[in-house]
């Protein structure tokens, strides 16, 4: 099975997951990046100066984390199946990314990083529209959280017994394959406009209706 990837870390390794500003009860927002993290382009943001954040974006995932969601972001990443460039470079983008952030918002700290480094035609199960960095996510948060010291066993798909609670979590992605991604998952979809990202959609996610 072609796994999803996680920042500068063996997927199953153990997580060290610093306390959120409040208690967690479980509730993840599985955050797409490009288009509700950072303004996307048609070409891929294919190096650190290409990446230009939303305005109030740390202050959203700040806020996010303030209300007890830990954040994952869940990335389809093709360029480096499409042989574009590699993993280091995504990895420096998801730094700076990360740095940014925090400069912004001192409780906007991404607590896990997935991506797909897959091209679509490899029908990837971690690509989105399949749920497969979502599963892995959930599993490896849940898991870090009650027991940090393991390593930590994933399952996919039609193994995947989906054990947890998602009905407080979310999904944020600005194009269908996200929310697609969220409904083969049994997570609350929502979409934003790929000009305002998640700050636009901030107040959806609190106002349940
Ligand atoms: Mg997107």
């Amino acid at each position: 099975m072609l796994l999803p990837f996680r920042h500068r870390s063996k997927l199953n390794s153990k997580i060290i997951l610093p306390p959120l500003p409040t208690l967690w009860m479980g509730n993840i927002a599985y955050l797409d990046r490009d288009g509700v993290i950072n303004y996307g382009s048609e070409n891929y943001i294919n190096s650190v100066e290409e990446l230009v954040l939303f305005p109030k974006i740390g202050e959203s995932i700040g806020k996010l984390r303030r209300e007890g969601f830990r954040i994952c972001v869940v990335t389809n990443q093709s360029p480096i199946g499409r042989e574009l460039w590699g993993h280091e470079n995504l990895a420096e983008i998801h730094d700076h990314l990360s740095e940014l952030l925090l400069e912004q918002d001192s409780d906007a700290f991404l607590d896990l990083i997935l991506y797909s480094p897959y091209a679509p035609w490899e029908g990837s199960w971690a690509r989105k529209p399949n749920p497969g960095m979502l599963e892995a996510g959930r599993q490896i948060l849940q898991k870090g959280s009650t027991n940090p010291e393991r390593e930590i066993s994933l399952f996919f798909g039609h193994n995947w017994i989906n054990e947890f609670d998602e009905s407080k979590s979310v999904m944020v992605g600005d194009r269908d394959v996200d929310m697609e991604a969220a409904r083969k998952f049994g997570v609350r979809g929502i979409k934003c406009s790929p000009e305002e990202g998640l700050p636009g959609v901030l107040n959806q996610i609190f106002n349940r209706g």
